[in-house]
């Protein structure tokens, strides 16, 4: 073994010693280390040949701490409990943009598909959940500078089996897609894979049909510096995305009504507007060159002079409506109770230099995992033991929950104060509501105690008169709050959503429901915030059902670059994500438990007394056993229904033991 298998193990535990030791199994290309079932994950940048059906194999239905740590290990845990404890299991992936979320919950989803029943129907489902990724990638990923793949979105999966374990199909939710990119990408980074796919990938025929020229930089919305990807073949993507849309049930004619809507998305980015002058006064806007607007017309099936007016009167500036929240990849319909696996991959906590309403969300919604992280490691351990009559003492921990309560209290939380100044009458900007996030929060914390809410809103004279700034769990973040109320308000006029509705194009009509002149809600829609914060309570409750497999995943360096280690990028990591109290916890406990039988049963050979046959009750038999191992007394605790171990040191020498 490289370093130490398991965190738990070091000796002595430091910060210092828990980088090295992943310092030393990542330049031993180790990269998952343990912290007891916690795995932690480091980017190798590198195709490395650990996912083999060999190695799918070696992992298969083995003990936990058997083999060398791997995310096959996790998976296969978590795949048997769902199918022999009837478990409900849910497989949470954090860490920042570049440090392999999305590729650690492929490696899940083909481990589970690849273990999971066989047969004609049930390959067809696990085709079908394997390939929803390049679709979901392709409309859903971008360079950015941090990860030539990034996800700008927040994905959770319910992976559905029936009672024998096989799978029977998946659902999939969306957070928060960062929409604006269509229209505006950052220095150096790309638009969504789709766009370039389809020029790079499709036939003449195809973008003869849709209207389009192959070059790039025909297009306003593709930008021009950072157009190619290095070791990314765009045209072969588009033949993978078009394959799997197949594979996920896509028929031909709703394949072409994407791609339709794509390349209207690229002409709409054409327009150009220019401000005439009216004799009343106000000015209105026109387009210029109006080919570009008759060809997305004709894509859409819109009337041209419809779309005009709905263009002309408003606004200037395009936005997309929220594709759609739920993806039914099989329906697959069982009499008995279905068993979830939940798989969420969603982005890490992000402090940048300049952090706007996004980072607010995405900052939020990685306090309420931390949240998550809290109530079920400590709830499940202190039920455990609860159960089981073992004594406990509680552990120190830092409850994240004040912070969660400052942004979402329905109240006076941040969220509620932006919605009602959403909703207020009168002059609402972005300073406004900062003014009224000052007054409430910060004015009263002269009264308040240290544990209140608001004094995780931190306020000092060096801040600067735009910004507020939070303490979050993972540290300090500066929010610039320009374009909070825009962005949480989140309009598309209603001009714009008639007009599409009066397509004549079925998936363009799907897409805008509000633009029903049958249904005109005069009731504002919902805010971004609010809607986020509902789906965002969704997602905790059903996570909360579920027993919880953590995968932290670690990005080694900012240069993408396979070798190398920075230390201070991967202890700032360690850090936010808060594994060294992970270890401190697991230490104070119990590592690992079993029932007396299959532990009799594992052990039995190690002892005369106990083997071939142990005749008493088991956990007679485990004490017989262990005595005779001479195990020290305090590694362990005898439950109702099981046995407990506290180091893992000792599990290991049991198994090195039967090894000899
Ligand atoms: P984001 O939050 O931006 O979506 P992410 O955490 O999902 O980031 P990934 O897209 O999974 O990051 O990983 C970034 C890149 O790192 C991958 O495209 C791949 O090149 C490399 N990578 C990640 N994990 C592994 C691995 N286990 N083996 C080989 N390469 C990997
Ligand atoms: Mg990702």
């Amino acid at each position: 073994m490289i370093g130490v298998g398991d965190m738990v193990l070091i000796e002595p535990l430091s910060e210092d010693t828990f980088i090295e030791n992943l310092r030393k199994r990542f330049e031993h290309n180790e990269i998952y280390t343990y912290i007891g079932s916690v795995v932690i994950s480091m980017n190798p940048y590198k195709s490395l040949p650990i996912y083999t059906a060999e190695k799918v194999e070696e992992y298969r239905n083995r003990n936990f701490y058997e083999l060398s740590p791997h995310i096959y290990a996790l998976a296969d845990e978590a795949y048997r409990s769902l199918r022999d404890q009837d478990k409900d299991q849910c497989i949470l992936i954090t860490g920042e943009s570049g440090a392999g979320k999305t590729e650690a919950s492929k490696f899940v989803m083909s481990y589970v598909a690849a273990v999971c029943g066989k047969g004609q129907e049930v390959n067809k489902v696990k085709e079908q959940l394997l390939q929803s990724n390049p679709v979901l990638e392709a409309f859903g990923n971008a360079k950015t500078v941090r990860n030539d793949n990034s996800s700008r979105f927040g994905k959770y999966m319910d992976i559905e089996f029936d009672f024998k374990g096989d799978p029977l199909g998946g659902v999939i939710s969306n957070y928060l897609l960062e929409k604006s990119r269509v229209v505006k990408q950052p220095r150096g980074e790309r638009n969504f894979h789709i766009f370039y796919q389809l020029l790079s990938g499709a036939s003449d025929d195809t973008l003869k049909k849709l209207k389009l020229d192959r070059d790039f930089s025909k297009y306003n919305y593709l930008s021009l510096d950072s157009a190619t990807v290095n070791g990314l073949d765009d045209a072969a993507c588009f033949r993978t995305v078009r394959n799997a849309m197949q594979i996920v049930g896509f028929m031909e004619d709703e394949v072409q009504s994407v791609l339709e809507l794509v390349a209207a998305v690229l002409k709409l980015g054409n327009l150009e507007f220019k401000p005439e002058s009216r004799c009343n006064g106000f000015d209105e806007s026109r387009i210029k060159d109006k080919n570009d607007l008759k060809e997305m017309c004709e894509l859409l099936g819109i009337e041209q002079s419809v779309l005009e007016r709905a263009f002309s009167f408003r606004t200037v500036e395009a936005k997309m409506e929220k594709v759609s929240t739920t993806l039914n990849v099989a329906q697959a319909q069982t009499k008995s109770r279905k068993k979830v696996m939940g798989v969420l991959d969603i982005y890490g906590f992000e402090i940048f230099e300049d952090n706007s309403f996004e980072q607010f969300i995405i900052n939020y919604c990685n306090e309420k995992l931390q949240q998550i992280f809290i109530e079920l490691t400590l709830r499940e351990e202190q039920e455990e033991y609860i159960r089981e009559g073992i004594e406990w003492t509680n552990i120190e921990y830092f409850n994240n929950a004040i912070i969660c309560d400052l942004i979402e209290n329905n109240k006076n939380g941040i969220l509620a104060m932006l919605d009602e100044e959403c909703l207020r009458p009168g002059t609402v900007t972005d300073e406004t509501f900062l003014d009224k996030l000052n007054t409430v929060c910060a004015e009263h914390q002269h009264f308040e105690s240290r544990q209140s809410k608001n004094s995780k809103f931190l306020t000092d004279h060096s801040l600067p008169h735009n910004c507020f700034r939070i303490q979050h769990y993972a540290g300090k973040v500066l929010y610039r709050v320009e374009g909070f109320v825009d962005k949480n308000n989140d309009l598309l006029y209603r001009d714009l959503s008639q007009a599409m509705y009066k397509a004549n194009h079925s998936l363009i009509k799907i897409l805008f429901p509000e633009g029903n002149p049958a249904k005109v809600n005069l009731k504002r829609p919902l805010t971004a915030g609010f809607q986020f914060r509902a789906s965002v309570g969704t997602l905790m409750k059903n996570l909360l059902t579920k027993n919880p497999n953590y995968i932290r995943c670690i990005k080694p360096n900012d240069k993408k670059a396979a070798h190398i280690f920075t230390d201070s990028l991967v202890c700032h990591q360690v850090r936010y994500l808060g594994l060294m109290e992970n270890v401190r916890v697991r230490r104070a406990g119990y590592a690992f438990r079993q029932a007396y039988e299959p532990c009799l049963e594992r052990y039995k050979m190690l002892c005369k007394q106990t083997w071939p046959h142990w005749k008493g009750p088991a956990r007679e038999g485990v004490e017989v056993l262990l005595k005779n191992l001479q195990v020290a007394a305090e590694e362990f605790a005898y439950g109702r229904s099981k046995i407990f171990i506290r180091n893992p040191r000792t599990l290991f020498f049991l198994e090195e033991k039967r090894r000899q």
